[in-house]
């Protein structure tokens, strides 16, 4: 931890590994200019209505689903070099602790980042962990709702995202 600038730093070991379908879907998206939607990939109840809803957005033109363990760990890769030439980057993140957020604002920077926190939408669920706690059918249901207002503030001319509760922290 560097208690000058509250930023501590992760090492990651290389790789002379490559992704074949990786690198088909990242360079059809960077030729494409397509908008990546990424999500915490959390492995609670929380992250898993994140995905889910990243992964409906996504659907959505001119949305793909992007990949942060490339991005992250992958630098030289197809996704890495779609998501980091991309003109915005939509991320979902599962509750207001923004697991990726504060990564992205470092590696991105905060200007093309619209960040969204999922629990700020649908507000339930937040006395389970596991996924398997809450059924299907109302998984899908929050992720519905969570994906419908994520897109409907992004068609805002200049929205940058944030969910209700974490706008504070996404200026
Ligand atoms: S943002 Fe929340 S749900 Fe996502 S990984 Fe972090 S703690 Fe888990």
């Amino acid at each position: 931890m560097n208690e000058a600038n509250g930023i501590f730093t992760v090492e990651i070991s290389k790789t002379d590994g490559t992704c074949p379908v990786g690198e088909k879907v990242g360079s059809e998206n960077l030729g494409e200019a397509k908008i990546p939607v990424l999500s915490c990939e959390g492995a609670c109840i929380r992250g898993e209505i994140a995905r889910l809803a990243a992964h409906l957005v996504a659907k959505a033109e001119p949305y793909r689903r992007g990949c942060h363990g490339e991005l992250f760990t992958v630098p030289g890769s197809a996704i890495a070099q779609w998501i980091k030439n991309a003109e915005k980057i939509v991320l979902i993140d599962g509750c207001f602790l923004r697991c990726h957020g504060r990564v992205l604002e470092n590696l991105v920077g905060k200007d093309r980042l619209a960040q969204f926190d999922a629990l700020s939408y649908y507000m339930k669920y937040t006395e389970h962990f596991d996924i398997d706690a809450v059924p299907e059918t109302e998984r899908k249901a929050a992720a519905r709702l969570v994906a419908d207002s994520v897109l409907a503030e992004l068609r805002q001319p200049s929205s940058r995202g944030c969910g209700r509760t974490a706008a504070k922290v996404c200026t």
